[in-house]
């Protein structure tokens, strides 16, 4: 079984962003770039399965600039075993990113596409779903728990409240949730293997989808400071302040 898994360049979840001037978009010159984290739990999720003799091939691909190539190392080095770059400074939205990845999956007939629920940046959470529809395949969403049996994959989801188990027929679509899995650390000998792993380039205009653009950021905002909190000497001062100044009591 062939594992496509696609990932994203993000900025990195540690950094705190801010807000371009002109409220464009926030600004990304010189900040540490890394793995979208649900897709780092994609990867590790299909290199378990390949370990567990359930996959023979986990493929990872990401469609953005040049610079993406590092995150595709980073995925090889936690053991992916080959990449696709697809090279474009486009903004993208997350239809146009579902083409693609639809016209990748046709070049290279996956049985499992294991994406992230939604990239931190753009906070989307549309892709997968999306990618599911244009493929005509099953879709598992916010998965905690994959198990491949044969031609199918069983699912247990994270719903409101509990979880809801599902068994797709392959090929299947399935983004991961934050509980599905830790992923491990790339170990130096890793990092080094993963320079010399396959890393094929392709054109937005090789895979024949053209780039629309659906939607329009209007404004990027901050969100608003929280004031200082304060501390009260007693009980009594905090319930004058809740009912006097809050107003809540
Ligand atoms: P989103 O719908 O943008 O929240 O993204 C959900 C998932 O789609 C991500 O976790 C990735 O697995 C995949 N994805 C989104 N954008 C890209 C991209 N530019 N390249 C590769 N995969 C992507």
């Amino acid at each position: 079984m062939k594992i496509l898994v696609p990932v994203k360049r993000v900025v990195d979840a540690n950094v705190k962003v801010r807000v371009k001037a002109d409220e464009s978009a926030v600004e990304l010159a010189n900040l540490k770039m890394a793995l979208n984290p649900f897709c780092e739990i994609a990867v590790e999720e299909a290199v378990r399965l390949k370990e567990q003799g359930k996959a023979t091939e986990v493929v990872v691909v990401s469609i953005g600039p040049k610079a993406a190539q590092e995150q595709l190392r980073t995925a090889m080095a936690l053991g992916a075993d080959r990449a696709i770059h697809i090279e474009t400074d486009e903004e993208l939205v997350p239809l146009s990113v579902a083409k693609l990845l639809n016209a990748v999956v046709n070049n290279e007939q996956p049985q499992l596409v294991l994406l992230g629920k939604q990239s931190i940046d753009g906070d989307n959470n549309q892709t997968g779903q999306m990618l599911a529809a244009l493929m005509g395949a099953g879709q598992a969403t916010f998965a905690s728990k994959v198990s491949v049996e044969g031609e199918s994959v069983e699912v247990v989801r994270e719903v409101d409240g509990g979880l809801q188990t599902l068994k797709l027929a392959l090929p299947a679509v399935i983004t991961t949730d934050l509980r599905l899995n830790e992923p491990r650390y790339a170990s130096l000998p890793n990092i080094m293997k993963a320079k010399r792993k396959p890393l094929d380039t392709q054109s937005v205009e090789a895979l024949g989808v053209s780039l629309g653009q659906h939607q329009k950021v209007l404004k990027v905002a901050a969100p608003s400071e929280r004031q200082a909190g304060v501390m009260v000497a007693s009980v009594e001062e905090l319930v004058d302040k809740l009912k006097n100044e809050a107003k809540v009591v």
